[in-house]
């Protein structure tokens, strides 16, 4: 961070931090329940654990609307002197995005939200590994319901619709139309490319694949993989959970899950590599100098997505990586992996199967199933699609997309935690994130241009130094557009994340 960032210029400024930095702290003791409930909390602490989420929300938002912050906003705004620094500026513009989105939110709603997306992920577990349908569906119905009114709350922009302002939640200033031009060319792109590759003659080695590990040895593996990309363990945790995630809970303590099953040794490391990914932001944000403030927050889910998926695939399914990480895996297994070359596993963690479970996809029909959810989502709050059709909705797509018979819920509509949660709108913001890694990974590849050897001896500091002075450092100082124009000197496009995919799936399909 610059130090032009750091000085405290005014008393008014001074107060709407520390007002700011108290609510952040409710926000992560409500982090650290969500957390819990998570990893370790037994199913039938549920119930209590909605009432205590919906009340530290509720004191959340009663501070993040205090009306003093208003009072102190418009102070700081008309404070010339003040707006002159671009970086507290750009802070104060987003206090006040922050402050104008919470203030059209009614407590109780809030609450009501909060309560009903800790209860309805206790029955999404259970409906899921039951599969279900039936029994969530309430849940769910209440979920988009809530949505709804969140969003008649905020407003539909001119032009725009009810989808927008959930979007807004999670990647700003982003519209569904928007996400759509983006989604048409690239769904129009990848087609072609993937019934090139799924014709090619030459098939991927199965060997790899088949390997059986012992899970204690895969988490030993895992951790020295985070521990070794950069993930600070005296600030952080790798635990376990049905569906991995990453919590930045607060300032030096952000935690990362994983999933490991003893047939799927690379997908948990890739796992793992994702969410060390997202940790990585989390530990780069400046949150000491500016804890509760913009400065120190990610500056959407967009962002956020991109630094996981490129540690995941770009750095993750490479080979250098692989040719410094497959010797120290054999440290690791033993004579499991001796047989094994680098080229095998390569082309392993790179092959392209068109699959049920969009966390185990690969990276070029990852995209389809995210452009599904959007779509179903997307058709949900707008009213066109009702709940109850869902699941004949989804196989169809599923269907027609990827070529893939849905044998049931549990690996179907059922399968991912975010609507339970009531994270509705988020689902673009993974292929955002992933064709943001791709046009980043172009520009650090000028900037680094002995990546690959960097990657290859497991030298992964010039990369994170990168990352950290590039993105990380500015917190919520310029929005994803921008943050992209200056880094690449264009918007976003399906380009680079096209050419990453030929130049890498093209020799090892042999097309
Ligand atoms: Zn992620």
């Amino acid at each position: 961070m610059t130090t032009e960032a750091s000085p405290r210029p005014s008393a008014a400024y001074d107060e709407l931090a520390s007002l700011l930095r108290t609510a952040a702290t409710l926000t992560s003791i409500r982090a650290t329940l969500s957390w819990d409930q998570e990893t370790v909390m037994p199913p039938r602490g549920g119930s209590f654990r909605a009432e205590e989420i919906a009340l530290v929300s509720t004191l959340e938002h009663e501070r993040l609307t205090d009306p003093r912050i208003g009072e102190l906003l418009a102070a700081c705004e008309s404070d010339r002197g003040l707006c002159s620094n671009e970086a507290i500026a750009a802070d104060l513009r987003e206090i006040r995005r922050d402050f104008e989105r919470a203030t059209k939110l009614p407590t109780e709603l809030v609450a009501e939200i909060a309560r009903t997306s800790s209860e309805a992920l206790e029955v999404w577990k259970e409906a899921r590994q039951r599969s279900d349908f039936a029994l969530f569906r309430p849940w769910l119905e209440k979920q988009f319901r809530l949505a709804a009114d969140k969003a008649r709350c905020y407003g539909i922009p001119e032009g725009g619709e009810l989808y927008d302002p959930l979007l807004d939640e999670y990647e700003p200033g982003a519209s569904a139309r928007e996400i759509e031009g983006i989604f048409g060319p690239l769904r129009a792109a990848l087609a072609p490319f993937l019934a090139e590759i799924l014709a090619a003659p030459r098939a991927i080695d199965p060997s790899p694949r088949a390997l059986r590990l012992p899970l204690a040895r895969q988490r030993e593996f895992s951790r020295f993989v985070a521990e070794r990309i950069g993930f600070d363990f005296r600030a952080g945790r790798l635990d376990e959970s049905t569906h991995p995630f990453t919590e930045g809970l607060a300032p030096g303590d952000t935690r990362i899950t994983s999933r490991f099953s003893e047939d799927h040794a690379t997908d948990a490391l890739g796992s793992t590599l994702h969410e060390a990914g997202h940790a990585l932001y989390e530990q780069g944000l400046p949150k000491d100098l500016h804890h509760g403030l913009p400065l120190s927050q990610a500056i959407g889910l967009g962002i956020h997505e991109s630094q996981s998926r490129m540690w995941e695939n770009q750095v993750g399914r490479s080979r250098p990586f692989w040719s410094w990480a497959l010797p120290e895996a054999k440290r690791f297994f033993g004579p499991a992996l001796e047989p094994l070359s680098v080229d095998q596993i390569y082309a392993s963690v790179n092959q392209v199967r068109p699959s049920l479970i969009r966390v185990e996809a690969d990276e070029t029909t990852y995209n389809l199933h995210v452009m599904l959810r959007f779509d179903v989502e997307r058709a949900m709050v707008r009213g066109d699609l009702r709940v109850a059709d869902l699941p004949a909705v989804w196989n169809e797509r599923m269907r027609g997309d990827l070529g893939q018979e849905v044998p049931d819920d549990r690996s179907g509509c059922l399968q991912d935690i975010h609507w339970a949660g009531g994270a509705i709108g988020y689902f673009p913001t993974y292929t955002l994130g992933t064709l943001y890694a791709a046009q980043f990974w172009e520009a650090i590849r000028q900037a680094i241009p002995d990546l690959d050897e960097h990657l290859a001896r497991g030298e992964f500091g010039a990369l994170l130094s990168w990352l950290r002075e590039n993105i990380h450092a500015h917190g919520r100082r310029w929005r994803a557009g921008e943050l992209c124009l200056r880094l690449t000197g264009r918007p976003l496009g399906h380009g680079p994340m096209l050419r990453h995919l030929g130049t890498k799936l093209r020799p090892i399909y042999g097309i």
